[in-house]
């Protein structure tokens, strides 16, 4: 793998879509994907997707003008072809990081490629008359958790009648992570209320007894109607650096560190 990144031109408000991908290529198990067991690319976005990762995994990466310029506008002209329900708009860097890992998962080569990202989430319905539970558990891409880094919410249903006692606003609701898988994705949902809010987070962090280091953060500078995307990513033999669409920059500090406008966050299983 090239140690020094390279960046990717913006050929018109894709900044998302440069910086989301620069998160995902900075995951070593997306790197390592896929297996020698698997198929050849079954649809363009798998094939370009393959391209540019044997690209990254090569070293052999001719410039921001060059190749893997090219592959990165094919691939996002190729996803929002595919993804005519997506508004592709500055706030969906995180929905268009779901849209480019589901249309992988399609793909006879990349499928299962999902289940590095996939966290288990435990909702639970339980009534506090009768103590019957109601219990199911999803998968999800991204970890939404408040400024707290929590995703446990406990909320009253005030409309909602228990299955069992038929009464009326006992049952709450909580949800709680069941499960990570070898990358976590998080996302703050309180950067979506108030930009300006300071979250606290840790660079390394322990969830279900599996400790994450971050590799890469994506930063929003601006409001909620507009602004951009830029990240910062652990490359190579482990430098930082600030990719903000074709200029990429070494860190000053070598490590990850917390910065205020980072909305969200990948870290991978150390
Ligand atoms: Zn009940």
């Amino acid at each position: 793998m090239a140690d020094v990144p390279f960046g990717f031109i913006n050929s018109g408000g894709i900044c998302y879509f440069n910086t989301m991908l620069q998160a995902v290529i900075s995951c070593p198990t997306v790197l390592r994907f896929p297996t020698a067991i698997n198929d050849q690319p079954s649809t363009q976005v798998g094939m370009t997707f393959k391209v540019l990762l044997s690209m990254i995994n090569s070293g052999k990466i001719d410039g921001i003008q060059g190749l893997s310029a090219q592959l990165v506008g094919a691939l996002a002209a190729q996803l929002k072809t595919k993804g005519s329900t997506y508004i592709f708009q500055q706030e969906d860097a995180g929905e268009f990081f779901g849209h480019l890992i589901n249309e992988l998962d399609t793909d006879n080569m990349f499928h299962g490629i999902s289940r590095l990202f996939n966290c288990g989430i435990l909702t639970e319905v339980k009534c506090s008359n009768c103590s019957f539970v109601i219990s199911k558990v999803s998968s999800e891409l991204i970890l939404f958790v408040g400024s707290n880094l929590k995703v446990e919410e406990t909320s009253v249903l005030t409309d909602y009648t228990c299955d069992n006692c038929h009464l009326i606003g006992t049952c709450t609701l909580t949800k709680s992570i069941d499960s990570t898988g070898d990358i976590l994705v998080i996302h703050f949902r309180d950067k979506y209320i108030n930009p300006d809010i300071v979250i606290n987070y840790p660079v390394e962090l322990q969830c279900k007894d599996i400790i994450y280091k971050v590799v890469a953060q994506v930063h929003h500078s601006g409001g909620l109607s507009g602004g951009h995307y830029y990240v910062s990513c652990t490359r190579g033999l482990g430098k930082v650096y600030t990719i903000d669409d074709a200029h990429v920059h070494p860190n000053f500090v070598e490590a990850h560190q917390q910065y205020l406008n980072v909305c969200m966050l990948f870290l991978c299983k150390v």
